[in-house]
């Protein structure tokens, strides 16, 4: 059998930094910090594999692995001076979860485990404060009872709050040894009430029900919600740490805090972070009480009046400050270090890789490769592609307007505007409606998980920058607000104040995440400026990457910014898209109603020149980059009027009676509409729309070469081709306009390729490369057909098929590798068999998904190309790719 607890502590260690998956996290940087002689309270680490033998066990800790455990208890025993269980000099210890993945408040914790009856009586002897003892007493019966025995907390907060009201004390700070005294009598009768029996007092009995209870929040609704949010698989397990417990909460020279080696919003290379004097670990990372700054420095610049632990510990904070740098360069990153003064003395609790915001981690990764702890290769990995999407969020705009009704914690960067609403249900359903929310609440609690990722937004009235609210919403990139201290709820009536302000639930609201003012109604955004850090990152990107990255776009405002996002052109142009205007719906929709050739061509005529024009734009703005640009692929319902309303007001501005255009309509409109006339279909049906839009395209190439002196790539691309032979039909006319105009000598450059989106595409490859100069996957349409799912009518019941595990990601927003992918491996190998040169892109959706964008690394495409904002994502991923195929 192998070795199932693994123990640590005082400069020597079972297990080291790269054993996260077996030890979890929090175990494996536990043994590692251990290693490297930092002060690490004693303790064992109960590996992530006994975590399935527990389920597989019905729920129990196999009998092997207690011994295991006992025996390693003996050790600490040897190493502490105290005895688990034992009379007279009694070790207490904490229990936690810690996941190979690190879920922020995700899963249980019990501290102080071991202390019973007469247990307390020795602690408040031995360190001589009997109101530290029965503190610490109450708070081990709070978290027992509600981790293990599954008591609501708030049964143990109303009792508390009851006892604080009737003897008037406001705060813990005014609470004397005999109150928690009273407080702990109060628990145990609580205890016994709610389950029928008296609170355990073998230590050892506490100890199995802890750690089984620890294993099993691994189960927990949170947490299931957390790995679905952040695809953390199942089967990874949580291990269990079992360790010595250090005290927090014992007086004014005893504290608890959490820092960040670098400031995880601006990435500032500056200690950042708090503390609670006189308190356990819990009130910190619940958020309960409000923290105090670590440093001093900070303190200022927030302008907070109470002293940091720089001033009010100074010998700790010099070793904290001594001890984070260290750990920084021993880990090469930025750390979250959980730390506990007791007496004076720091312990380490726990460090990790902290959270952070995508501005934070570029300016790290960039300043951690110039102090030489990474390599660019180094530093690219370490910034999550998808998070730069927070960067490219609008901020508000300065000038406009604004109504700020209070201020609180800046705590994740970016502003969100939306209706108040008080629970993570409704959130929930105002997305699901499509509305956006902001999620207000006294503090977020890990059940309200859901809920913040469903608003656009959350503002909280308690807790602090390392609160659960903070954490989770700075990993969710979601703007967030905490400890807005004039934020006032009133639940019953749905109503919050701020000072005078009062606004009720469903009113609008709108949070700046990155100053924490909090303002009524909407305000006005702005797209954001790119920092310098970033520029230098992506630079680096572009220089290791393989695959060009391009976008899509159609509109002057698109192409522009996809330009200036780092966009090396243009891999599809939805030309239907460039006739959305009210205006020029109209030309498009004459141009569909035309019931013979002449009309369609008088129709048509009038498109040609607004065409042309929309065409000169993309190639100014692209100054000769390729711009791929589809022939017309309209789903007709999406160009149809709906209703009679719309009918009546088509047929009076055609001129025509509205009985014809009703016919005409009816006559056009199909039950299948994405599997109908469509796609190059209605090239082959009526050319005269295929010779307009070549025309238009080589015209304007033609036009912006005379008026630049540059050339455009101009790329044709031909949408929905079944076969080799239709694909032909097609480019036919298109090179039958250009030798009409090299017959008038206007020669142009161009080339006319085809979107590979259909699986008879994917067979017929090899006889479509014959002619087509370039594929591009329309992973959209490939994805709809391979699965046979409409694309506008899977949502609802996609929905069960990812709950229930049936399929792992939404394949319209992740390329579904198994299925798709195979498609495209087969279209890929057919393609370059009859032309090695082929030029490939992918221009659906998934040309903008980072997994995605590895996958089409593998299958050696030439190019990706994705919406404008997801550009810079797409450079990133694509060089992470190539670094990942290339070590
Ligand atoms: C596709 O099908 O992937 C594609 C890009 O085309 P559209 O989304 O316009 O059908
Ligand atoms: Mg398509």
């Amino acid at each position: 059998m192998a070795k199932s607890v693994y123990i640590f502590g005082d400069g020597i260690a079972d297990g080291d930094a790269t054993m996260r998956n077996l030890l979890g996290g929090k175990g494996a940087n536990l043994a590692e910090m251990s290693r490297i002689g930092l002060p690490v309270p004693p303790g064992l680490t109960i590996t992530t594999d006994i975590c399935a033998r527990f389920y597989a066990n019905s729920e129990k800790l196999p009998e092997p692995v207690k011994d295991e455990v006992l025996s390693a208890l003996r050790v600490l025993a040897e190493r502490t001076g105290r005895i688990f269980g034992d009379g007279t000099n009694p070790l207490l210890l904490s229990v936690r979860s810690g996941a190979r993945a690190s879920m922020p408040g995700m899963m249980d914790t019990i501290l102080n485990l071991g202390l019973n009856q007469s247990s307390v009586e020795v602690l408040a002897r031995l360190s001589g404060d009997a109101r530290f003892a029965y503190d610490s007493y109450r708070r081990f019966l709070q978290m027992y009872g509600n981790v293990v025995l599954e008591i609501e907390h708030a049964r143990f907060e109303e009792a508390l709050d009851r006892y604080r009201h009737e003897h008037g004390h406001g705060s813990d700070a005014d609470m004397a040894a005999e109150d928690w005294k009273t407080i702990v009598a109060t628990f145990l009768e609580l205890i016994e009430r709610e389950t029928g029996t008296p609170f355990p007092q073998d230590p050892h009995e506490q100890l199995w029900n802890a750690i089984g209870a620890v294993f099993r929040s691994w189960m927990s609704e949170r947490a299931i919600t957390y790995r679905r949010l952040n695809g953390i698989p199942e089967s990874w397990g949580t291990a269990v740490n079992v360790q010595a417990m250090v005290f927090g909460n014992m007086g004014d020279g005893s504290a608890t805090g959490v820092v960040f080696t670098r400031n995880p919003s601006t990435g500032e290379k500056a200690l950042f972070g708090e503390y609670l004097e006189n308190a356990q670990g819990e009130d910190v990372v619940a958020g309960i009480r409000t923290p105090r700054h670590i440093s001093t420095a900070s303190r200022k610049a927030a302008g907070a009046a109470e002293l940091s632990m720089q001033e009010t510990m100074a010998d700790a904070f010099a070793e904290l400050e001594r001890v984070a740098g260290l750990l920084e360069r021993h880990f090469a990153d930025m750390q979250d270090i959980e730390f506990t003064v007791e007496r004076g003395k720091l312990w380490l609790l726990q460090t990790r890789a902290g959270k952070r915001s995508a501005r934070a981690a570029i300016r790290i990764a960039v300043e951690l490769e110039r102090e030489g702890l990474i390599d660019k290769a180094g530093a690219l990995m370490r910034v999550d592609p998808e998070s730069l999407a927070q960067l490219l969020h609008p901020m508000l705009d300065p000038a406009a307007p604004r109504n700020v009704i209070g201020r609180g914690l800046p705590a994740s960067p970016g502003a969100a505007a939306g209706e108040i609403v008080f629970t993570a249900a409704d959130a929930e359903r105002l997305r699901s409606e499509g509305r956006d929310a902001v999620l207000v609440r006294q503090e977020t609690s890990p059940e309200d998980i859901g809920g913040m990722n469903a608003a656009t937004g959350i503002l909280t009235a308690r807790g602090g920058m390392t609160s659960h609210a903070a954490v989770v919403a700075r990993g969710m990139g979601k703007p967030c607000i905490c400890g807005v201290d004039a934020l006032k709820i009133d639940l019953a009536a749905e109503t919050l104040s701020i000072g005078s302000a009062v606004l009720k639930r469903g009113d609008r609201i709108t949070i700046d995440g990155s100053t924490g003012d909090v303002m009524a109604g909407n305000v006005e955004t702005i797209d954001p400026e790119m920092s310098p850090e970033f520029r230098v990152l992506m630079e680096w990107a572009d220089g290791r990457r393989r695959m060009r990255v391009r976008a899509n776009a159609e509109t002057r405002r698109d192409a522009e910014i996809a330009r200036d996002l780092g966009a090396e052109g243009i891999g599809l142009a939805r030309t239907e898209h460039m006739f959305f205007e009210p205006e020029r719906i109209v030309a498009i929709r004459r141009m569909i109603l035309a019931t013979d050739e002449a009309s369609r061509e008088a129709a048509l005529a009038a498109l040609l020149p607004e065409q042309r024009r929309d065409f000169i734009d993309l190639f100014e703005i692209m100054r000769g980059r390729p711009v791929t640009i589809r022939l017309l692929d309209p789903p007709l319902h999406e160009f149809l009027p709906h209703g009679s309303r719309e009918i009546a007001e088509l047929a009076h501005s055609l001129g025509l009676p509205v009985a014809s255009v009703e016919a005409r309509v009816q006559s056009l409109s199909e039950v299948n509409p994405m599997l109908g006339f469509r796609g190059c279909r209605l090239g082959v049906a009526y050319p005269e729309i295929t010779r307009m839009q070549a025309r238009a395209i080589l015209e304007a190439a033609a036009e912006v070469e005379r008026t630049t002196g540059t050339a455009p790539a101009p790329e044709i691309m031909v949408p929905l081709v079944i076969s080799g032979d239709e694909f032909k039909d097609i480019k036919k006319i298109v090179d039958d306009v250009a030798a009409d105009m090299a017959a008038t000598g206007l020669n142009v450059t161009y080339s006319v390729g085809t979107m590979i989106e259909l699986p008879r595409a994917v067979l017929k490859a090899d006889e479509i490369a014959e002619t087509a100069e370039f594929f591009s996957f329309g992973t959209n349409d490939l994805t709809q057909t391979c699965f046979g799912l409409s694309r506008d009518d899977a949502g609802p019941f996609l929905e069960h098929y990812l709950r229930k595990g049936l399929i792992e990601r939404d394949p319209f927003a992740s390329l579904d590798v198994g299925g798709v992918g195979e498609l495209m491996e087969i279209g890929i190998g057919r393609g370059r068999k009859v032309n090695p040169e082929l030029k490939i892109g992918i221009c659906g959706e998934h040309g903008g998904d980072p997994a995605s964008i590895f996958y089409c690394e593998k299958v050696g495409l030439s190019y990706v190309s994705c919406s404008p904002y997801r550009v810079p994502i797409a450079r990133l991923a694509a060089a992470q790719a190539t670094i990942s195929r290339l070590s």
